[in-house]
């Protein structure tokens, strides 16, 4: 690992355009859960039930208040070390833009400016009349679905159910990013999160360098990875964002 750290300080302080793409292994160690993991919720709570656009539809107080134990439960978590080391790649200079599958806003929280959340944010409420989009003041959440004081539609939590388009712009602009870079950083995500998986492929393809980071190898690691990280992202991130400042 020490020799590929090195590797990747020169390859970073090289590169004129990184960005990153990470995943729910980034999040794993502030406490929050991989969802899709074998142990994952949606093996208690199985997504078509709590996790569909339909089912909330259907049944909006249930869903709502599913989603609400669940920050509740989650609310205290924090970012870890590997998130203010994204951060301080981002002050050094180093780093451009977060592109994270995480809804948990962690990335906003330590510090960096340009993130694209693919799949939303728990951070905000969205319309699914208007689709007007306001913070979401967890203290204060209603017990049932809220209506959206606009128009009346149904509230959502801001994140991407099973069944919902990723955000356009989101989507637009990550591969915007992707065909601009000349390196990414991907940590902790794997290559089956769909289509999220692609972008490190795409801007492969279109010259970038790419450093992984996760705790085993993934199908980006012999496929299209030029530099492996092995370990977990709080301990290895902090690591680097220390050789690149030595
Ligand atoms: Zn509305």
């Amino acid at each position: 690992v020490t020799v590929a750290l090195q590797q990747a300080v020169e390859v970073i302080r090289k590169a004129e355009y990184a960005i990153a793409s990470t995943g729910a292994g980034m999040s794993v160690e502030s406490g929050i859960p991989d969802f899709r993991g074998p142990c994952g919720i949606w093996q208690k709570y199985p997504p078509e039930e709590y996790a569909t656009i339909d089912a909330y539809r259907a049944d909006p107080d249930k869903v709502w208040k599913f989603w609400n134990e669940l920050g509740n439960e989650l609310g205290d978590c924090k970012p870890n070390p590997g998130h203010h080391a994204m951060a301080e790649l981002e002050r050094l200079g180093h780093l451009k833009a977060v592109i994270t599958q995480n809804v948990d806003h962690f990335h906003q929280d330590a510090g960096n400016s340009m993130v694209i959340e693919y799949h939303g944010s728990t951070a905000n409420l969205r319309c699914l009349g208007c689709q007007a989009i306001i913070p979401f003041d967890r203290e204060n959440a209603a017990p049932t679905a809220p209506q959206c004081q606009a128009c009346g539609g149904l509230m959502k939590p801001d994140v991407i159910m099973f069944g919902e388009m990723i955000p356009e712009e989101a989507l637009g602009l990550s591969a915007e990013l992707a065909e601009r870079c000349d390196l990414v950083l991907v940590v902790g995500t794997s290559a089956h999160v769909f289509p999220a998986a692609q972008l490190p492929t795409f801007a492969k393809e279109h010259g970038a360098t790419i450093i992984e980071c996760n705790t085993e190898p993934t199908d980006f690691t012999k496929r299209i990875t030029d530099i492996f990280l092995q370990g977990r992202s709080g301990e290895v991130l902090p690591e680097l964002v220390s050789r690149l400042k030595a």
